[in-house]
């Protein structure tokens, strides 16, 4: 499997002190390193019963739409609050340095549907979980959460598992 690890670049004390941030800019700009990422996923999902793709607010939507494009589903956004037009639903959750509340359009999803969840960094999961919340309030149905690097040491993860969603990235830092 692709191993993005050799492409990700790693800022120490961004944003702030402590932070080893996991720069994945310099994998989206190695136009082989980029085309390799996205086959990866789209090869894990090609097969599976899947209605769309959501990409969360703002480096899953770089990921979840080639994903989407090559799967020929739907791409839906989950955005931070205040960005989208129509009416939503919103959750609120901790992020590994702050807080902040994401949003869906509350007619994106139908009951039932079978939606990947895509983001580019599982850190606490505060995120991700998030939007799997969003997505089960609107009655549809979490087949998998997606990332490209997972910090297991945060613990991310694993509580997203131990909730009962599937987990899948691509490399981890510990
Ligand atoms: P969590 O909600 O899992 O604590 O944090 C994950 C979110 O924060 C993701 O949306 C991700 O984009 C962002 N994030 C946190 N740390 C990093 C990092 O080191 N690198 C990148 N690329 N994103 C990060």
């Amino acid at each position: 499997m692709f191993d993005p690890k050799p492409y990700i670049r790693t800022v120490p004390d961004w944003p702030e002190a402590g932070v080893q941030f996991r720069d994945i800019t310099t994998l989206f700009s190695n136009n082989q390193a980029f085309r390799q990422l996205i086959d990866a996923f789209v090869q894990r999902y090609i097969n599976t019963e899947i209605d769309c793709v959501i990409g969360l607010d703002a480096r899953g939507f770089i990921l979840g739409a080639p994903i989407a494009y090559e799967l020929n589903k739907a791409f839906i956004p989950v955005r931070k609050k205040g960005k989208l037009p129509f009416e939503t639903i919103e959750e609120a959750y901790n992020l590994e340095y702050g807080q902040a509340e994401i949003q869906i359009h509350s007619d994106a999803l139908k009951p039932g549907d079978k939606v990947l969840v895509i983001d580019d960094l599982i850190a606490t999961g505060g995120t991700l979980n998030a939007s799997c919340k969003l997505v089960k309030r609107l009655g549809a149905e979490v087949v998998e959460c997606a990332a490209i690097v997972d910090l297991p040491d945060l613990g991310g993860s694993q509580s997203l598992k131990d909730q009962g969603f599937d987990v899948f990235s691509l490399c981890s830092y510990s």
